[in-house]
């Protein structure tokens, strides 16, 4: 039965959702209504490849100092878990075989440390003192950067990338965990403290005297005086039904699943990153086959694939992504992919791990899914207030919000409860938007971070 009343309601039960949720209760507030027209989890929650980073470009320190808190609370959830979602820091590996990539690498190095995400080392010597990183575990790990450019030592810790690769750049506080637990168990203590999961769509909110007052769910009225909208590829349209235009767009994107029974991807190896563009090498035939059916994939293709192994034990599943063609869409459900998608990864991936290479006679049977990036432009999510009282936003979390999905959280909740703000919270906010110095920045804003 939909409750009458609650002292906020929730529009979303993916992990931004239940975040929101999770941190209101742990800032006291239990009388909340978590409501979701879907399983929790399972629209884009449950489609991630769940790993996390703290290197993220400026302008400003904010989203490093974000991520770090982000990953403070993921840690802290762990340790007090026994680890339920088996967090690791494996790092993120970007490969390149490009020499211009060493000064490249380098700079970023220096640049990623002066914004808050750790010391630089530079390894360019076989005798330098490299700590790889253990394939499980999150104690006495170092944070920062490894910045290795000698090719003994490349060839010693990373002997399955392709013989020319000349440079790797290793972010060590970063790494992946199983996002279902992580949010399993965080709607799981927000339950334990008296949050209420409702099956239903949202289909008004109400105002009154210009605040919130009421959420219609499949229509029956809550009476409240505060809502989150957490709903994901959605919150343009739920923001309409407060009047609020909410600046998000969305980019469809997908990933693989598949047994590497020929063991192309040593099961230790951390998330690995090709930044060079790539050109996939086809046959004669095939190009020939291509050019009039998919001219597209004879082009270079600027990005690289990334990947990394899935599960434990035994496990032989690796996840694979490579995000070839990108462009704002209308988020409809159930998605479709390119049927080529599966074949196409694994080739872009055999630049990276020559291995996949093999694969070529035969492509295994890969399953395909994805979901929507929800953004605003600047690629920065939004967690606050909303210009209607009692309204409030935790979403436009991209590629990142499992990662995030914390920090977002805990920023929702200490505006609702009126906390004290971190000094990151402004960057967050949807009146960021008002600030004319900031609408200038835009307009020269740099790179987003996404992968
Ligand atoms: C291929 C891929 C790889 C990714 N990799 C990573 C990664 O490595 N690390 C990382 O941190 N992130 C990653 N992400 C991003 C991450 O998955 C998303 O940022 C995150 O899941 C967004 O969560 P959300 O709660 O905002 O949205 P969602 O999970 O979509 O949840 C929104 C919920 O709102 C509900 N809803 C919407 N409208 C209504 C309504 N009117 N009434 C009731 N319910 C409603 C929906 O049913 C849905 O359950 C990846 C995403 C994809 C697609």
């Amino acid at each position: 039965m939909t409750p009458r009343t609650a002292e906020v309601v929730i529009c979303g039960a993916g992990i931004a959702g239940i975040a929101a949720a999770y941190h209101l209760t742990r800032q006291g507030i239990t009388d909340v209504v978590l409501v979701d027209e879907r399983a929790p989890l399972s629209l884009t929650s449950d489609k991630s490849t769940e790993c996390y980073r703290n290197l993220w470009p400026g302008p400003g320190d904010a989203m490093v100092a974000a991520m770090n808190r982000s990953i403070d609370l993921l840690e802290e959830q762990a340790r007090e878990s026994g680890n339920i979602f088996r967090m690791n820091r494996r790092g993120y590996l970007f490969a390149s075989a490009d020499p211009a990539s060493i000064p490249r690498f380098i700079k970023s190095a220096h640049e990623a440390a002066a914004l808050g995400s750790g010391p630089a080392r530079v390894h360019d010597t076989n005798a330098s003192d490299y700590h790889p990183a253990p394939a499980d575990g999150l104690e006495n790990q170092p944070v920062g950067i490894d910045v290795i450019t000698d090719r003994t030592l490349i060839r010693r810790h990373f002997p399955y990338l392709a013989d020319d690769t000349v440079a790797l750049f290793h972010g060590r506080r970063c790494g992946w965990f199983s996002g279902q637990q992580l949010g399993m168990h965080m709607l799981e203590r927000a339950r334990d403290k008296g949050v209420r999961l409702v099956s239903g769509r949202v289909e008004k909110i109400t105002t009154t005297g210009g605040r919130v007052s009421g959420v219609t769910v499949n229509g029956t009225t809550l009476a409240t005086p505060r809502v989150v909208n957490a709903a994901g590829p959605f919150l343009g349209a739920v923001g309409r039904m407060l009047g609020v235009d909410i600046p998000v767009y969305c980019e469809q994107h997908a990933k693989i699943a598949f047994a590497d029974t020929l063991g192309a991807m040593p099961r230790e190896a951390p998330l690995l990153i090709w930044i060079d563009p790539v050109r996939i090498a086809w046959t004669d035939e095939e190009r020939s086959a291509l050019a009039s059916s998919r001219p597209d994939l004879l082009e270079e293709i600027p990005t690289g694939a990334h990947g990394r192994p899935e599960g434990a034990g035994d496990s032989p599943i690796v996840l694979l992504l490579w995000t070839y063609h990108l462009e704002s869409v209308e988020p409809t459900f159930p998605m479709a992919f390119d049927p080529a998608y599966a074949e196409l990864t694994i080739r872009g991936m055999a630049r990276m791990v020559p291995a996949f290479a093999r694969y070529a006679d035969r492509f295994p049977r890969a399953v395909v899914d994805g979901g929507y990036y929800t953004k605003t432009r600047e690629n920065r999510f939004l967690a606050g207030p909303l210009p209607v009282e009692g309204a409030f936003v935790c979403g436009g979390l991209g590629g990142y919000g499992l990662m995030a999905s914390n920090v977002a959280g805990e920023l929702v909740a200490s505006h609702v409860t009126g906390r004290s703000l971190p000094p990151y919270a402004s960057a967050f906010t949807l009146a960021r938007y008002d600030d004319p110095a900031y609408r200038a920045l835009l307009e020269r804003w740099g790179e987003s971070g996404q992968l």
